[in-house]
């Protein structure tokens, strides 16, 4: 296992799009776990590839609820409703924080570590996250989306 460098801001990896998952081998489960080693280790709730240099559609995410540890290749949001404004930030963007407007509640699809289609349905802090999430795989930064900008305090 690894610690992986984040990159931030500015760097052109987190404007582009990333590449679906052909398939899900030995190397992308490695990916998975130094993903979430990175994710934890930087107190984040959730880590994109693109944001440790790697163009690929994966993300790993735990808000601290029950669901735990959740990996995802090949997200796809396929169902969303309502809406909901609340103080976000990245680890790729530190010290800056936004208000963003998010559905309140999202389905998506994905793939887990292996190769096993799954579905899940979140609200709340979740939801925000999967969303989060997976902008990040379309080069979208929650500060392209945010309805204000502030540094230093989440609220
Ligand atoms: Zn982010």
């Amino acid at each position: 296992m690894a610690i992986l460098e984040i990159v931030k801001a500015g760097d052109p990896g987190l404007k582009q799009e990333c590449e679906i998952v052909d398939k899900i081998d030995s190397k992308i489960r490695k990916l998975l776990t130094n993903m979430a080693e990175t994710m934890y280790k930087a107190d984040g709730v959730g880590l994109a590839a693109p944001q440790i240099g790697v163009n690929k559609c994966i993300v790993v995410m735990d808000v601290g609820d029950e669901n735990g540890l959740i990996e995802m290749v090949n997200p796809e949001i396929v169902e969303k409703e309502g809406s909901m404004i609340d103080s976000e930030g990245c680890l790729s963007v530190p010290n800056v924080f936004g208000d963003v407007e998010r559905f309140e509640k999202v389905t998506v699809e994905y793939l887990n570590r292996w190769g096993k289609k799954k579905r899940l349905t979140a609200t709340g802090l979740l939801s925000r996250c999967i969303q989060h999430e997976t902008d990040h795989l379309k080069g979208v930064l929650f500060i392209d989306i945010a309805k204000s900008i502030r540094q230093g305090d989440k609220h």
